[in-house]
């Protein structure tokens, strides 16, 4: 059956009634339809919201209510999970295991931000004598999602949830590859209770629906996770009404290994951190910097445990699945093939299972070293399981080699030396830094956001709640 639009309180097809093909990434065929929206049906959602902040009962919901709401969401997502995780694993063709923790994470976002929708207090400030100073967070008004097609559930959740706790009435438009779990959610969302129009999700392309969204006069903000190109769209999108942005455009972000790391505990986290979700993941590691010391036997252990890997299908639950689409796939290709050119070292690659489907988007987990950080494969986002090792001298090359990308995402660094560890959190232009250890995009509280091409703003934790809200002064002279 086709999806429909989540709009107000009715589900819709498109105005046009044309529809897109949803293809599945394990074998390649068309397994789903979803409405191609247009300007029109953006309109009607947009308008939808308008109307539940400004004059529904969503706009005028007290904040513990609306947490509440959050809450039972959360609960409801858990209760959904196994069915939310196949579809999340069909349509992104993501191993069972890694579907099930985004569902996880998807229900933990709209827990913390449920918990957190009444503890969003203001400050009093000092000032003149016979004043007295508020500063008070009020929400946005109707906030616009742009949502990738790589974690669809956990990116929605992140940002949606932190919109909703903070007042404001979302419409969200998923990405054109993969975004029937979010309308599975929004069913949920209905069921919990959430008033018409404070959640609206509409599905098409970017050029058509995206655009339309992004340039629609009535939002008030705009939340985009994408490619740089698009985020630029965006931006000037957000210029021309003159609205707020958060941009997530992605990182070549670095995994930092010195000789006195516990390597050991090293290797898993090097090899997750590239192969989960098959590397696309804007904070992927997908340069691994290691000391030239330890560069040879490193390498050997990291080439031995990258050969075991396995490529599959989504329901054969392996290390990795397949990538989004055949264009993801030719893209990542095309960076092999510029490693093949230069005659670069394969290290290692995984298999890809005998018996999968051939017209699969299947791309085996590849280790590529010494890659001279000059060239594409070192600085440019892959968003497939590639990664390149390129040895280091000491903790200033370390540094340069780190910072020396249009990127600034995240970073991990391991070392046992506790003044190198403080030296370097500091220098690396990024946004978070995990030392000894890595998660990608770490916890759902913890800020998370990048510098440089990796865009602006910060989305997670009690931070996201700041860039999804106002802060008005009001100055109260009582003599
Ligand atoms: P994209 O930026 O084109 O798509 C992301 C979202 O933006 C989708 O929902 C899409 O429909 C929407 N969009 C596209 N054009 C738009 C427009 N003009 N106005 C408004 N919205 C628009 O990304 P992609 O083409 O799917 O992937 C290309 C590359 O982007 C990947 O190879 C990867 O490097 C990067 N990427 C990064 C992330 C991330 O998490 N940072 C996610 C997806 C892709």
């Amino acid at each position: 059956m086709d999806s429909l639009n989540l709009i107000g309180h009715a589900w819709r097809p498109a105005l046009s009634g044309k529809t897109l093909p949803m293809v599945e990434p394990s074998t390649g065929a068309i397994f789903a339809a979803i409405p191609a929206s247009g300007a029109e049906d953006i309109d009607l959602a947009v308008m939808a919201a308008r109307s539940a902040f400004d004059t529904g009962p969503w706009g005028r919901m007290p904040a513990f209510e609306r947490g509440r709401l959050l809450m039972k969401l959360s609960a409801a997502i858990l209760e959904d999970a196994d069915r939310l995780a196949q579809i999340e694993a069909r349509d992104c063709g993501k191993p069972m295991k890694q579907a099930r923790a985004d569902v996880a994470a998807t229900a933990r976002y709209f827990e913390f931000y449920g918990g957190a929708a009444d503890k969003l207090h203001g400050d009093t400030i000092p000032y003149l004598a016979g004043m007295t100073v508020l500063g008070i967070r009020e929400p946005l008004g109707v906030t616009a999602h742009i949502v990738p097609w790589n974690y669809p559930m956990q990116i929605f959740g992140r940002s949606v949830g932190a919109s909703l706790a903070a007042g404001n009435a979302c419409v969200v438009k998923p990405a054109e590859d993969a975004c029937l779990s979010l309308l599975r959610i929004g069913e949920l969302a209905l069921e919990a209770g959430f008033p018409p129009g404070a959640l609206n999700i509409v599905t098409g392309t970017g050029e058509s629906a995206g655009a339309a969204l992004t340039a629609h006069p009535a939002i008030d903000f705009i939340s985009f996770t994408g490619s740089p190109e698009v985020g630029t769209l965006v931006q000037q999108a957000a210029a021309r009404n003159h609205v707020g942005v958060t941009l997530e455009l992605g990182g070549k972000s670095p995994q930092i290994v010195f000789a006195d790391a516990d390597l050991e505990k090293v290797l898993p986290f090097a090899i997750n951190a590239i192969v989960q979700n098959a590397g696309q993941t804007c904070s992927a590691c997908s340069r691994l910097l290691v000391e030239k010391a330890i560069y040879a036997p490193f390498m050997e252990r990291l080439a031995a445990a990258f050969s075991a890997l396995r490529v599959g299908p989504h329901d054969a639950d392996l290390d990795c699945g397949p990538l989004i689409s055949a264009r993801q796939k030719s893209r990542v290709e095309g960076f092999l093939q510029e490693a093949q050119n230069a005659r670069l070292p394969v290290l290692a690659q995984g298999t890809i299972l005998p018996g999968a489907p051939a017209s699969g988007f299947f791309v085996p987990p590849t280790l590529v070293g010494a890659v001279p950080a000059d060239i594409r494969l070192a600085r440019e986002e892959i968003f497939g399981p590639v990664l390149a090792a390129i040895p280091f001298a000491d903790e200033e090359e370390a540094t340069r080699l780190a910072n020396a990308t249009d990127y600034g995402l995240v970073a991990a660094l391991w070392t046992r030396d506790g003044g190198r560890q403080l030296r370097m959190a500091r220098a690396l232009r990024c946004g978070q830094v995990f030392v000894n250890g890595f998660g990608a995009g770490g916890g759902i509280e913890l800020p998370f956001g990048g510098v440089k091409k990796s865009g602006h703003g910060r989305e997670k934790g009690f931070e996201a709640l700041y860039e999804f809200t106002t802060l008005k002064t009001i100055v109260l002279n009582h003599g």
